[in-house]
């Protein structure tokens, strides 16, 4: 039986299955990148930037399909989805309009001769997608690398699988050569084999630490240039001088995003001074009033976590917490209906020796801290093996930032939760993982900047 199938997480049924990959298809897939990647490294900016708008109007025109399609797959909110399918657009458009102009030779001040970076391709890159962002994660990945010159051969989450197979046809759709973007349909197991190709000269995963370990040590084994964008457990901090109530709408509704499947998920909220209790109140509230339901009904604000598995590991590490000595404040349990829902919950009381508070929640659940200072919302922030994202709430914002400049993750957002943007850079720090998806800096990972120096034979250098 295939791995690679829909299961609708809001019925558990099996909605559409897929055969996996052979090896034969597999190579003549990695051949054809590679050979596509000979004329497209050669194509015009302009030609690839007409793919890629192409690409984003398609997408637009879509947006309804790819975003029930979402739901479907992997039971995210439909105006979530359809949020999602145009910022995917929004970031093919970034590129195609800004390609250009970030990859032009750059000088570099010398005192002999001329001296410049060439930006240059460098050939068929493997992208490694998860499921919680099912177009955007592939977007992230593609439109920065095909706009570049590189052909991309995605892998993405077995549990998503049209989400993968309309994104090729959507490429095929605008015009794309065969070759510059295709799909792999694979097992995570089949990964490193693939890696491994000569053909492929560049990876990215991401995902859960323990893939992005697997894959980064197989990458640096073939001595391959790899970017890893991993889990996180997000710090929130809301400080002595925050609009409680406006930090907890904030905090929840973040939290609740996506039914908590966020890499960047506001996980730990950091109460400084003594609202911990007035926070823990307002947040319960809230909660309790959350809608659960189908995520195509526009009436639902909770719809089901991705699977039955997702649901039960999350449980799991809720049960342990709470046998741990953690106060379990709301939920925490199944919701009695078909389909993987869970109730939204409220841990606090979870001490630094507890798995729970080491470890990323993959579900609605909001852990809350309450801390003296400001020091030790810090200390706590930093507590963790992750350094993915964060937020400071407060009114004074001159004071947010410095805390912000003290938290050790790769994103930091004040009075606000993950604010993603085209042109804002995407990435952590610590095991969260490294290099940068989006923005000026998500086009240079995998191209080679080449030194060209120029100067006369008889020039002393
Ligand atoms: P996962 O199990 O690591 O899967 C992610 C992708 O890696 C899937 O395509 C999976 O394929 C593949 N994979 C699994 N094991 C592999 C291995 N040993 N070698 C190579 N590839 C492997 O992650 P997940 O649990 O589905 O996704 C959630 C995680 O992703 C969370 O930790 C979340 O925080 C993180 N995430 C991070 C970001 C970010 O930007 N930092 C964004 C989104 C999500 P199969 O589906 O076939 O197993």
């Amino acid at each position: 039986m295939s791995s690679i199938k829909t299961v609708n997480p809001t019925t558990n049924k099996v909605e559409k299955e897929f055969e996996e990959m052979n090896d034969q298809q597999i190579q003549s897939i990695i051949a054809e990148a590679d050979k596509a990647f000979q004329t497209w490294r050669k194509t015009s900016f302009k030609k690839r930037a007409e793919l890629l708008h192409k690409v984003a109007t398609i997408m637009r025109e879509k947006k309804d399909l790819l975003g029930k399609l979402c739901s479907i797959e992997m039971g995210k909110l439909l105006s979530e989805g359809i949020g999602e399918v145009q910022l995917s657009a929004d970031i093919f458009d970034y590129y195609a309009d800004n390609g250009e102009k970030l990859l032009a030779d750059q000088p570099l001040e010398t005192p002999t001769g001329k001296a410049f970076l060439s930006y240059q391709p460098i050939g068929v890159l493997l992208s490694v997608q998860p499921w919680n962002f099912p177009f955007y994660q592939i977007t992230r990945s593609a439109a920065p690398n095909i706009m570049a010159g590189n052909t991309v051969v995605l892998k993405h989450a077995s549990n998503v699988p049209q989400a993968a197979e309309i994104m090729e046809k959507i490429f095929a759709e605008a015009g794309a050569p065969k070759g510059v973007y295709t799909n792999l349909f694979v097992p995570g197991s089949k990964v490193s084999q693939i890696l491994a190709d000569p053909r492929i000269k560049g990876a990215s995963l991401t995902g859960s630490e323990a893939a992005g370990s697997s894959f980064a040590s197989m990458a640096g084994k073939h001595i391959k240039k790899s970017t890893l964008e991993l889990g996180g457990s997000d710090p929130f901090i809301v400080m002595p001088d925050a609009d409680i109530d406006k930090a907890v709408k904030t905090a929840a509704e973040g939290r609740l995003w996506n039914a908590g499947q966020v890499c960047v998920s506001p996980k730990r909220i950091i109460v400084v001074g003594d609202a911990a209790n007035e926070f823990i109140a307002k947040a319960t509230a809230l909660f309790e009033r959350v809608v659960v339901g189908d995520p195509l009904d526009p009436a639902t604000q909770l719809a089901p976590l991705s699977s039955e598995k997702a649901v039960a590991d999350v449980i799991k590490q809720v049960e342990k917490a709470v046998s741990q000595g953690a106060d379990l404040i709301l939920g925490g349990k199944r919701i009695d209906r078909p389909g993987a829902f869970m109730e939204p919950t409220i841990l606090t009381n979870v001490k630094k020796y507890m798995d729970a508070f080491s470890e990323e929640i993959f579900g609605p659940v909001l852990v809350i801290y309450a801390v003296k200072d400001v020091d030790e919302a810090v200390e706590l922030a930093n507590g963790t093996d992750f350094g993915l994202g964060g937020t400071v709430f407060g009114t004074n914002v001159d004071k947010a930032v410095e805390v912000a400049r003290r938290i050790d993750t790769g994103m930091v957002y004040i009075n606000h939760v993950t604010g993603i943007a085209p042109e804002l850079p995407f990435g952590g720090t610590k095991n969260s993982g490294y290099g940068r998806e989006q923005s000026p800096a998500g086009i240079y990972e995998f191209v080679n900047a080449k030194l060209i120096r120029v100067t006369t034979p008889d020039a002393a250098y």
